[in-house]
């Protein structure tokens, strides 16, 4: 290890965090209150900004802190290291590793004599000395999770550099970011601030393919990936390249986004790293090119930021817009949907949709209401389309039950409850998210997917009716003769753990 001298500063933890047990299951409030006590107020306090909450202010969906996790196991000569209580991350390193990772989670363990000594932050300080080979690595990630973050565990004083490699920290509570969408923001705008303070004090590394000679436009969210390609393609006639997305696949391309001649902010929740690109004195423009609506305003708006001329911006959509418009009345979606998700696409999936014939009634995001999805918003409520902001289940769930989709397409438990009442339902991660969207390639992609989808009701009919005596709740099952529902019993073992939790916490407070 190198033993530079870092101070180490004691950390004073708040009682109620004195061990690994602690976490989402330990209250919102308890664990905020702990993290000001300890010295994270700011931090807090800049998430509260850049995510305001909406009627759902915990995760509904996954462990946010698994966005920024993804962002850094993603990128190349990037090592990511967790701090955080054992189940937490081992839940993180299984998803990580659901979704095809490849690459080492690292973790520093801690237990209570370690997080009340603040030896956990000298370990962590170990580990990215260790981690720090400028042969292997171009920066080190280290995310704080929950408890530590509840603790005070002073990240910000690492080093910043260490043998040339970057040393980033950050804090990731669940109970401070809402959502793993906006957790991926919180890494690649922390990214980018790193990146620009170095390209503001000396010359940078290139792009790898060299600087491009044309004037570039930065993609700010994860899209599929021959969606930037398309968006290149619809730049071209308007002599203008398409750039990296935000968040990059390596260090290097941070410098090339920053040098962009305007951020396109194809999804709208990416405050912090907006924040960068208007640092660094780049326009930054909403919505994206999807549909034929969509594609012509956002080329238009592209244009005007580029200040490339009416006539050059015609030729552009003079080219794509006609071939959308075929594309679009070639693959016609017939029937009623209700959209939900958090990726923070579904406003421009709903409007994909709305384009292709789809009476579309309801989209819900669990992501904040931004200016970047401004224009989005008024297109869909203009074509009478619910939008809903931060959406809770329950109201995804309700807006289900009220609108009697032919298709839900949804998040996990909206996907099982449409199923349970024989809706034909699609899983929008896996299944919409992962298609084309922009341009051209968009404009009937999801066809498809949605008509086949919808067309399977009647076999969630006979499923239902082949099935349907086996029962509900209580009673599921075969049974010879159906089982009686004891509602008494099950309030008596209620009783009883409740009354086990107590006295287990009055034996650990008197020891
Ligand atoms: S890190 Fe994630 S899983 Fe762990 S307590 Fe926080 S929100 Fe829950």
């Amino acid at each position: 290890m190198n033993d530079s001298v870092i101070p180490i500063v004691p950390i004073e933890v708040p009682g109620a965090l004195e061990g690994d047990g602690s976490g989402c299951h330990s209250g919102k409030h308890t664990m905020l209150a702990a993290a000001k006590q300890a010295g994270k107020s700011e931090t807090l306090a800049k998430y509260a900004q850049d995510y305001p909450k909406g009627p759902h202010d915990q995760p509904q969906s996954m462990c946010p802190a698994f966005g920024a996790l993804r962002v850094g196991l993603r990128m190349r000569r990037t090592a990511t290291i967790l701090s955080g209580s054992a189940c937490c991350v081992y839940g993180l390193t299984f998803t990580s590793h659901f979704y095809g990772a490849r690459r080492s989670v690292g973790y520093v363990p801690f237990n209570s004599e370690s997080l009340v000594t603040g030896k956990l932050f000298e370990d962590i300080r170990e580990a990215v000395y260790k981690q720090a080979d400028p042969a292997l690595y171009d920066a080190v990630v280290i995310i704080n999770l929950c408890v530590p973050t509840a603790s005070g565990v002073p990240l910000q004083i690492l080093p910043k550099e260490i043998n040339g490699v970057r040393i980033i920290g950050i804090d990731v509570p669940g109970f401070g970011v809402p959502t793993h969408a906006e957790a991926k923001d919180v890494l690649a705008g922390a990214m980018l601030k790193y990146a620009r303070m170095e390209a503001e004090t000396g010359p940078v590394q290139a792009p790898r393919a060299g600087r491009s000679e044309k004037p570039t436009v930065a993609l700010i969210g994860e899209m599929f990936p021959a969606d930037p390609m398309v968006i290149g393609m619809m730049l071209e006639p308007m002599g203008l390249a398409v750039g990296p997305a935000v968040p990059t696949r390596e260090w290097r391309e941070l410098y090339a986004a920053l040098d962009c001649s305007v951020a396109a902010a194809i999804h709208p929740f990416y405050t912090a790293s907006i924040r960068e690109f208007d640092a660094a004195g780049r326009n930054v423009v909403g919505s994206a090119p999807v549909g034929y609506d969509g594609s012509e305003a956002w080329l238009q708006a592209i244009g005007d930021a580029v200040n490339v001329g009416q006539e050059k911006i015609d030729a552009a959509k003079n080219r794509f817009l006609p071939t959308i418009r075929g594309a679009l009345a070639k693959t016609p979606i017939k029937g009623r949907i209700t959209l939900s998700g958090y990726e923070g696409s579904e406003l421009l999936v709903g409007r994909l949709l709305v384009e292709s014939g789809a009476d579309l009634r309801y989209v819900g995001t669990a992501c904040p209401a931004t200016v970047w999805s401004e224009a989005d918003r008024t297109w869909l409520e203009a074509r009478g389309v619910h939008v809903q902001y931060r959406a809770s289940l329950e109201q995804d769930l309700a807006a289900m039950h009220e609108f009697r989709p032919d298709l839900a397409i949804g998040t996990t438990p909206v996907v099982q409850a449409a199923k349970q009442a024989s809706t034909p339902a699609l899983y929008f991660t896996n299944l919409i998210s992962a298609r084309p969207l922009m341009g051209p390639a968009g404009a009937g992609s999801l066809a498809q997917v949605v008509n086949a989808a919808i067309g399977n009701k009647g076999r969630f009919d006979a499923m239902k009716s082949f099935f349907g005596g086996t029962g509900e709740g209580h009673a599921s099952g075969v049974w010879e003769t159906t089982p009686k529902d004891r509602p008494e019993f099950k309030a008596d073992t209620r009783r009883q753990i409740e009354k086990q939790k107590k006295k287990r916490k009055a034996e650990e407070m008197g020891s």
